[in-house]
């Protein structure tokens, strides 16, 4: 009765209202009432008529990838099977998001969350960050756990597609596996820790103070812009929490999570919990089979590259630099008008300018740096230097703009470019043409824990994460970051 409602109601649609919602549904159309688990049932039912059942995802996986790859040109997918047919790993990576990351900045953050389905396992994703702070995810990947072989084998796919050199960054937990396949297959890139992460792990080393301050206090010494602010406000924290700087110290490298020792270029990106909001987008889908999810996922990036696409080209000619950026800056001018500022070098485009904390910052608008170091890594005009450019504008160089101080990843033009290409959803089974030699390619499902995928529902805790007693990990729902990761507390939707 569920199911049938749900098709007519909803017809070809997956995502469907709650099993509580639908008890009340039930109520008012057929005046009979269901219970929790009818109506899950039926929800669930309703879900495999609109793709298929579990067992039936795994079987046409081989056929719904050739869809997938001959609706969005340039996708590329992998699956992996063992020696018995049964289904091992997948990895995919739309076209459209491909040549997107082609112009965006290069910081990759990557996690794994369990999924909730019959057969457990875990998604991978690797995502990234438009220059407008939204989500932009570049790769998913469904394996039996987070471990040596399965991160691997994630990272060696990725790589096949994104060409690897110093300017790609990684940002992730600690998971070990993860760490070894970055070091193996991206020797020359950069890998951040994840300053959320890094400090929950912290907080939990100190006893008989308040962890929140001590985490809040740890994230401020990561995120210090310059070597000086660090040292200032780590030997404060060393001297408060000797036992969590005992613990860094022990564990860590302070290259990996210290802002102003990053060897990389890591902009404003310094967690991994953009990928935890994408899997928070798709709580409810992880409930499905395998191609359900994906359909959801699809989906998903197919509502944010319209609304991102429509956003970018609503914008007047006249604007420069993303919206982000262009607000930061705005709010920026206002202050730099009011400080003083001295020419050193007026062909070097060098300024000495007094800041409103009375300190002074030397800025050279040629090499775009100032000795906050904040335009140095933001790779836009800090305060002193948008007071700098004012003063060149004057006296040395009229032709300044502020736009070409930024980095030309924030450029409207190049923002444009990430979301040019269209992606399109597989259609229904019905709807498939699949060559002969692709439709006798069939998987068997998995032999995951199946009782492991059910249980755990989240990811797994990286190395030194806490968990409670009955080895859940603990909610941080309510302990999001703040400050420049706080668009990271909207849902996904919002983005
Ligand atoms: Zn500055």
């Amino acid at each position: 009765m569920v199911a049938s409602l749900l098709a007519a109601d909803y017809p070809g649609e997956i995502a469907t209202p709650t099993p509580k919602a639908l008890i009340h549904l039930v109520q008012r159309r057929y005046g009979v009432q269901v219970s929790y688990s009818t109506a899950w049932r039926g929800k669930k039912e309703a879900a495999d008529d609109v793709r298929v059942t579990p067992e039936e995802g795994f079987r046409l996986m081989y056929w719904y990838m050739f869809m997938l790859e001959k609706m969005n040109p340039d996708t590329v997918s992998y699956v992996e099977v063992d020696e018995e047919h049964k289904f091992k790993y997948l990895f995919f990576a739309l076209g459209a998001s491909i040549e997107g990351f082609r112009v965006m900045r290069k910081v990759i953050i990557l996690d794994g969350t369990h999924l909730k389905t019959a057969y457990g396992g875990v998604l991978l994703v690797a995502t990234t960050q438009d220059p407008d702070h939204h989500h932009y995810p570049l790769a998913f990947g469904v394996v039996d756990g987070e471990n040596n072989e399965s991160w691997f084998w994630f990272l060696e796919k990725l790589k096949s597609l994104i060409p690897y050199g110093p300017e790609i960054v990684f940002v992730s937990d600690r998971n070990f596996s993860l760490l070894r396949a970055i070091a193996m297959l991206y020797p020359l890139s950069h890998h951040g820790h994840c300053i959320y992460h890094l400090s929950q792990n912290v907080k939990g080393k100190v006893i008989g103070v308040n962890k929140a301050i001590c985490a809040k206090k740890f994230r401020q010494c990561a995120r210090a812009y310059t070597e000086a602010e660090f040292l200032q406000l780590y030997c404060d924290f060393s001297s408060t929490y000797p036992s969590a700087r005992l613990y860094l110290h022990e564990h860590t490298e302070i290259k990996h999570w210290a802002r102003c020792y990053f060897p990389g270029e890591k902009y404003n990106l310094d967690t991994s919990n953009a990928v935890e909001s994408i899997n928070g987008v798709l709580e409810n889908a992880r409930n499905y089979s395998l191609l359900q999810m994906i359909d959801a996922i699809i989906e998903k990036m197919i509502k944010w590259f319209a609304k991102h696409r429509k956003a970018s080209a609503e914008i007047s000619t006249a604007q420069k630099l993303v919206p982000f950026v262009e607000k930061e800056l705005h709010k920026t001018c206002k202050e730099a008008k009011l400080l003083v500022v001295n020419e050193l070098n007026c062909y070097r485009l060098e300024y000495s300018v007094i800041g409103s904390d009375g300190l002074q910052y030397v800025v050279n608008l040629r090499s775009k740096t100032c000795s906050c170091k904040q335009f140095d890594i933001e790779k836009y005009p800090c305060v002193h230097a948008v007071a700098a450019a004012r003063e060149a504008k004057k006296e040395a160089d009229p032709e300044i703009q502020l736009h070409d101080l930024c980095s030309k990843y924030y450029w409207i033009d190049l923002w444009v470019l990430t979301y040019s290409r269209t992606i399109y959803l597989v259609p229904n089974s019905c709807q498939w043409i699949v060559p002969e030699e692709t439709m006798k390619r069939l998987i068997l499902p998995p032999d995951y824990d199946v009782k492991q995928g059910r249980r755990q529902e989240k990811r797994y805790a990286s190395a030194g994460e806490d968990r409670d007693k009955g080895g859940k990990k603990k909610s941080k729902k309510s302990k999001k970051p703040t400050g420049t990761s706080e668009w990271l507390d909207n849902d996904g939707d919002q983005n």
